[in-house]
């Protein structure tokens, strides 16, 4: 499960495209199928867009031929960006992070107006929307209006980078400047790794323009409700970044260490040792370590050398890969009883391959320590699409939500039969909104409890 995309743009006083290509380097982990770049030089638009990641794709003729001091920059799960189009608001290039929920409707309503389409993205789909504008701003203000769904938007031109974050502000996107430079990122870290620093979160609503002199607030679309994906702090954001001002790193261990807090609330618990699911559970462990002073210890080897640039074709061939990736450290697990700890569980399979592996290399006992709640509903707004049917604890409650301590009890109880873990506990939605920081009112929690923060019309 994966974010399906990471942005960067940049308005620099020299040549752009090295610092282009390190941001969207440091934005791989929200998306590696595709990459593209788009940079202004004068009147002129380079584009070059690549199925597969950032250090594998780009050669040094298309890094050459990507010439100018504006660009912005796209990895992505599901589709290539950017795009680059001629309408009557003149030529641009624009890339975003997001999803359209109405796009069917928009797609067939636009073609009766005459518009043909090229694919079937939502960013060709929303760019030809603000095409139709009297200028970019007030094409995005009427993007904003007829969409539902999210958007973190980079629009790029001649001119400058016009960035647009959607008004419930579901989607991440930062604004950082340093050495004469000014930019956009959908993550602190990719700013701060370039060695600038951090200016603000651009607003949900607002459209900012990017040009030499900084960042200048174009217009503020009204905002009924602000609603950031709760998924960012707990899973999807690198883990140096800082996120509508609160620190991933910080609710991570949060998470931690609420679960280690619910152990000792529910009687205490001992174990030999507190262990992360490398890269993802690592956070969570030092929090759930800290609180419970139980010791911290790697059990998983990370091969960081066991990597792939193209897709395995078997399932059979990505079941090796995996066990290339991480595999069990024998010494630090026999005779031992681990508490493990993850951010979520989707469909389960990967964590009872864990689990598996473990007691297979001598653990005495697996607990396991989830830091999300069960997620009950596939996401409608840009985190790659899951189905009721794929989602591990819509198997152990058919229907309704989590509505109670017990109903909590009864997913893990199935849970850890289903993984093989001698327990299984996962933080409770108030602890997961506790440990954010945050009012409940002012995150997405639809993946939890299935409120509709955008509603179908
Ligand atoms: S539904 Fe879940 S993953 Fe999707 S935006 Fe909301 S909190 Fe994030």
């Amino acid at each position: 499960m994966k974010d399906n995309c990471g942005v960067f743009g940049i308005y620099s006083n020299r040549e752009c495209v090295d610092e282009i290509y390190l941001g969207i380097d440091f934005l791989q982990h929200r998306g590696q199928q595709y990459c593209g770049i788009a940079t202004a030089d004068g009147e002129k638009i380079n584009l070059v867009t690549h199925r597969g990641k950032v250090g594998d794709r780009f050669t040094g003729a298309e890094i050459q031929f990507l010439s100018g001091n504006i660009g912005i920059g796209h990895v992505s799960l599901k589709d290539r960006q950017p795009i680059r189009l001629e309408t009557k608001v003149g030529s641009f290039a624009s890339c975003f992070s997001g999803n359209i929920i109405n796009a069917d409707k928009l797609f067939s309503d636009l073609k009766m107006k005459g518009h043909s389409f090229s694919t079937d993205s939502h960013i060709e789909l929303i760019s030809k929307i603000i095409g139709e504008g009297r200028d970019l701003t007030d094409g995005i203000s009427l993007m904003a209006e007829r969409i539902r769904g999210t958007f973190s938007l980079l629009i790029l031109n001649s001119h400058g980078i016009y960035v647009a974050r959607g008004p419930y502000g579901i989607k991440p996107l930062i604004l950082g400047s340093g050495n004469g430079k000014f930019v956009v990122a959908s993550e602190s870290q990719a700013i701060e790794s370039l060695g600038m620093e951090i200016e603000r979160d651009v607003k949900p609503g607002e459209i900012v323009l990017i040009d030499k002199r900084g960042f200048s607030t174009l217009k503020q679309i009204p905002t009924t409700r602000v609603a950031h994906c709760a998924f960012e702090w707990a899973y999807i954001a690198s883990i140096g970044s800082k996120i509508d001002g609160i620190y991933v790193k910080q609710v991570r261990n949060n998470l931690g260490e609420k679960l280690a807090e619910r152990d000792e609330r529910e009687g205490g618990f001992s174990a030999d040792c507190v262990a992360p699911v490398p890269m993802s559970g690592i956070g969570h462990a030092l929090g759930y370590h800290k609180r419970s002073k139980m010791q911290y210890q790697n059990v998983f080897l990370y091969n960081r050398y066991a990597d792939r640039s193209y897709t395995l074709a078997t399932q059979e061939a990505r079941d090796k890969m995996a066990k290339r990736k991480i595999s069990v450290i024998r010494e630090a697990v026999q005779g031992k009883r681990i508490v493990l700890c993850d951010d979520s569980i989707v469909r389960g399979t990967q964590i009872r391959d864990k689990v598996r592996d473990l007691k297979k290399g001598g653990a005495k006992e697996v607990h396991v320590r989830v830091a999300c709640p069960p997620l009950m509903h596939p996401c409608r707004y840009g985190v790659s699409t899951r189905t009721y049917q794929e989602l591990a604890a819509r198997r152990f409650i058919k229907k309704g939500e989590i509505d109670s301590i017990d109903r909590l009890k009864m997913i893990e109880e199935k849970a850890a039969r289903f993984i093989g873990a001698d327990s299984l506990k996962y933080n409770s939605l108030d602890d997961f909104v506790d440990a954010i920081g945050l009012p409940k009112e002012k995150l997405c929690l639809e993946c939890w409890d299935g409120a509709a923060v955008i509603k179908e019309k």
